[in-house]
């Protein structure tokens, strides 16, 4: 498959930008979408629109079969030991927050400890921060050393019998670099400590086998993996999700309801409560349909081809400062942070856009992690594999431009 032939899939990336070919180098925040996905959203919404698991009626049967087939189609992409591990949610913003409630409700008390990253996103911190609060615990930060990497030797000593959870990303979403998760795990369960992964970042670049890396939660979103938004998955093992409550109440994730008390339905339903993204979330389907073709050995070298021509093009240019620059053989995925000396980024994306160039500015949900490097923002080109070299020497070359008019 070549770049042309994949590029021709996705109809968003067809369209100009002020007159402009759009290079759209915005793929952390969300990717564009096939028309395969679109096509099964617009089938679903026209042809099984149907509450699931309810009615008996054909539309609602065809529209439970997609929805718990997806169950399957995920299950075995990232590898779980089974369909019941496997809980749809609008994101990994929301499966974040129902490990956090659920999981804290069950197991943390007044004066435990929860551990996340410096490096992570205000997703993957504000939830613990929440049930810290609500609970009386503590939130601990493992620190990262000045090139954004885990400082993994002062995690040992943080560890002991008040620590409930560990909650980290597989890739930072500012960084790019892959993260030593299966160290981390291994330092942790040694001390029979679970651990959450963010997957937002890692899902679509790195793809992931829960059972291999033996993570206890893992939780990805589905528009960064083609898919429609506000679908989501959060993975959990059996063991920690047969013991959690339920994270909301309503629809059909119950057994029996009484005024006197209520039961719940076992694991998923027990967490899937009210109305399902029907049309959306079958749309992983195809999405992780395209996540695989995009997999292919042709595409992957042309991508890691244009991300060493940007990671070369950047760090050469004096005034920039690239942040989440690898070390030795380190895996760094397509997605490049930096700063400009005297260039404000806001003043910098708002140019590029002008040229039809689309990249994030700001300080991208990770504010510590700003205050770690000193900087109130940042920009960010971040790519997959639709992306090519001519659209990155674009970039290059807008950017030098913008650069030029504004210093
Ligand atoms: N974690 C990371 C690392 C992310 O990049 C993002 C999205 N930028 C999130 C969590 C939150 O994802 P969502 O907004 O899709 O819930």
């Amino acid at each position: 498959m070549t770049t042309t032939e994949i590029r021709r899939q996705f109809p968003a990336l067809e369209r100009t930008v002020y007159g402009k070919p759009l290079v759209y180098f915005d793929n952390a925040a969300t990717v564009q979408r096939p028309r395969s996905v679109l096509q099964k959203w617009v089938e679903l919404s026209e042809q099984s629109n149907a509450n699931i698991h309810r009615a008996v009626h054909k539309l609602a049967v065809d529209a439970t079969e997609e929805y718990e087939s997806t169950r399957d189609v995920v299950r075995d992409f990232i590898g779980a030991s089974s369909r019941e591990e496997i809980i749809f949610t609008s994101g990994t913003t929301a499966s974040v927050n129902l490990v956090a409630f659920s999981f804290g409700e069950a197991f943390v008390h007044e004066g435990d400890e929860i551990i996340v990253s410096e490096a992570e996103h205000h997703s993957n911190i504000l939830p613990w921060q929440m049930l810290c609060e609500r609970k009386h615990a503590t939130l601990k930060v493992l620190p990262i050393d000045d090139e954004g990497h885990w400082r993994l030797d002062a995690l040992e000593p943080m560890l002991g019998n008040k620590v409930k959870i560990v909650a980290i990303s597989q890739i930072s979403n500012v960084l790019g670099i892959l993260n030593p998760v299966r160290d981390l795990i291994t330092i942790c369960h040694r001390h029979d400590i679970p651990v959450f992964v963010d997957g937002a970042q890692g899902i679509v670049h790195e793809g992931m086998n829960v059972t291999e890396t033996d993570c206890d939660f893992y939780a990805f979103s589905g528009h960064k993996l083609y898919a429609a938004p506000g679908t989501g998955v959060l993975y959990g093992k059996k063991k920690w999700l047969d013991r959690m409550p339920p994270y909301m109440g309503g629809g059909e994730m119950i057994e029996t309801v009484r005024f006197s008390g209520s039961t719940y339905a076992p694991v998923p339903g027990k967490f899937e409560a009210g109305t399902q993204n029907l049309a959306g979330t079958p749309t992983l389907k195809p999405a992780i349909e395209i996540a695989k073709q995009l997999k292919d050995n042709e595409l992957e070298r042309c991508l890691s081809e244009t991300g060493a021509f940007l990671m070369d093009a950047l760090s050469q240019r004096p005034g920039i400062k690239l942040f989440g620059v690898p070390r030795g053989t380190e895996k760094k995925i397509p997605l490049f942070s930096f700063a400009v000396q005297g260039v404000h980024h806001e003043d910098l994306a708002l140019l590029l856009d002008k040229m039809g160039i689309a990249v994030r500015s700001g300080q991208m949900c990770a504010e510590p992690l700003m205050d770690r490097f000193g900087v109130t923002g940042m920009l960010r080109a971040s790519l997959v594999g639709y992306n090519t070299l001519a659209e990155a020497e674009k970039f290059i070359k807008a950017l030098d431009r913008a650069i030029g008019m504004l210093s």
